[in-house]
């Protein structure tokens, strides 16, 4: 059972995974997380654990259920056996969790969305069609193209900045942009494309009532459960390796943007999982600030673009869940706060709930560090990553030289370097601007084969449009026209 992070109301898992928000701007919350026995968990492989885990949150879908959705949604596509991939590399452990069809971590969780999503609209007798309107600044995008395509009844369209996203990038989604699933250039910056999809949302007369609409942005918690699995996982893999022992703490450290992927982690340690710390790797925008030290949080004026995109927020969207848990599940605190959010763009957690934040940290990298970690990692122990894993890895650093914390620690690899070619070249001391060019080199120097996923790419910039702010309402209608949905 789920409730609203504003109002203490239950709502079942099939009308939070549909509606992705309360109707008053609320975030669903599971009401109580569910026990499972950790002894069970570990000796479970991927899927079987992924299945548990979802059986767990969603109780209303059948066991069947569950592990169909599970199974088709990791299959061939995904490049490793188990879904995910655990190495070490200089006495840290990387998780892999760039194997899906985009290369990035996202492809994990949407992989399950859409059948989830379905599977729920099912249950709460809706028969009209879906439209999934999507902003996205990259990663999410490309993944939630390749999660819906195919998908009957729905049409889905992601938005992203005409100017702000790489070139691969951009491919990856134009690859997608076929049948009833388009990616779209618009001609405005992320906060625009934003404003659009939530004019759209919530303003039923636009596209009218016949139609369900939906996001596939990390507000919806079908976003944020399946994503507790490989934190799970990496504990077992530990344990069964003899690296720790059954019940000894690890940290995690968390490449974190949204706060979507290390909000998995803390419902996997308040499910059992025995976690010390998770460790938020911010960039340059610094969107936590000090809020884990001080309860303090400000909202900084102006983003910053980085060699991270996906790390470049101001106001991370699940900021909300974490002020809910840090009021003690109080709807009314989290009104406080969220209204001082609103009004004043700062708020303070009270020092007694601050306690609770404990077992959280925050650390910043710099475009400079990012760089030299990428060096470091590559050049001592031969193991490439990617810009986003590298905050992570200074992170890392900075935390284990400033807490003298020596518990073994797990980093969250939320992208394949190959995605961000151009960044990593430079970080190995070559320049290369073209970034599909930059994909060869690199895979000459590192020996690395490029994924197939990437090769033959450019071919689809043929497919780009562009949607301009007076357009864009037009067009859309347009669009549900011809995918036979109005
Ligand atoms: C989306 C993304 C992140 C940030 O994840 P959140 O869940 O938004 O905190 C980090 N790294 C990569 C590569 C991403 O695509």
């Amino acid at each position: 059972m789920f409730r609203s992070t504003r109002q203490n109301r239950p709502a079942s898992g099939e009308r939070a995974i549909v509606e992705g928000m309360d109707g008053d701007g609320g975030l669903f919350v599971p009401k109580v997380l569910p026990a499972l026995s950790l002894d069970e968990l570990y000796s479970l492989d991927y899927r079987g654990l992924s299945s548990r885990i979802l059986g767990a949150y969603f109780p209303g879908f059948a066991e069947e259920k569950i592990k169909r959705i599970v199974s088709e949604a990791y299959d061939d596509r995904f490049a490793v056996p188990e879904v995910v991939n655990l190495r070490e590399a200089g006495g840290v452990y990387f998780l892999e969790l760039f194997h899906g069809p985009t290369l990035a971590f996202k492809d994990i969780a949407l992989s399950v969305l859409p059948s989830l999503y379905m599977e729920s609209k099912k249950k709460m007798g809706s028969d009209k069609g879906t439209l999934f309107l999507t902003a996205t600044s990259g990663d999410t995008g490309s993944a939630a193209l390749a999660a819906f395509s195919g998908m009957p009844e729905v049409a889905s369209v992601v938005l992203y900045p005409e100017n702000g996203v790489g070139s691969i990038q951009e491919c990856q989604m134009l690859r997608y942009s076929e049948g009833r699933s388009l990616a779209v250039a618009y001609d405005g910056d992320f906060d625009a494309i934003q404003g659009f999809v939530k004019r759209v949302m919530t303003d039923k007369d636009i596209l009218g009532r016949d139609i369900d609409l939906a996001s596939a942005n990390s507000i919806n918690i079908g976003r944020l459960i399946p994503q507790v699995a490989y934190y799970f996982y990496a504990y077992a893999r530990l344990v069964s390796d003899g690296a720790i022992k059954a019940g000894e703490k690890i940290n995690f450290v968390v490449p974190t943007g949204n706060f979507g992927n290390v909000f998995a982690g803390y419902f996997a340690r308040r499910m059992g999982l025995p976690v010390g710390r998770l460790i938020c790797a911010l960039n340059r925008n610094r969107s936590l600030g000090k809020l884990f030290k001080t309860g303090r949080f400000r909202r900084r004026k102006r983003l910053i673009k980085t060699i991270t995109p996906a790390m470049d927020i101001l106001v991370p969207s699940n900021l909300e869940r974490l002020l809910y848990y840090a009021a003690g599940e109080e709807s009314e605190a989290v009104l406080e706060l969220t209204r001082s959010l609103r009004t004043r763009g700062a708020f303070r957690i009270p020092g007694p709930a601050l306690a609770g934040m404990n077992g959280f940290a925050s650390y910043w990298a710099s475009e400079k560090d990012t760089l030299s970690a990428i060096n470091y990692v590559y050049s001592r122990h031969g193991y490439l990553i990617d810009p986003h894993t590298a905050v992570g890895y200074h992170a890392y650093l900075q935390y284990k030289s400033r807490a003298r914390d020596k518990t073994k620690t797990v980093i969250l690899a939320t992208a394949h370097p190959f995605k961000f070619p151009a960044t990593v070249l430079k970080a190995l001391g070559k320049d290369c601007d073209d970034e599909f060019l930059g994909l060869e080199v690199l895979s000459g120097i590192t020996g690395i084969e490029t994924s197939a996923s990437l090769t033959g790419l450019e071919k689809y910039r043929a497919r780009k449009s562009v949607w301009t702010a007076d357009s864009a309402e037009s067009k859309l209608k347009a669009r549900l026209k011809a995918c036979g949905l109005r």
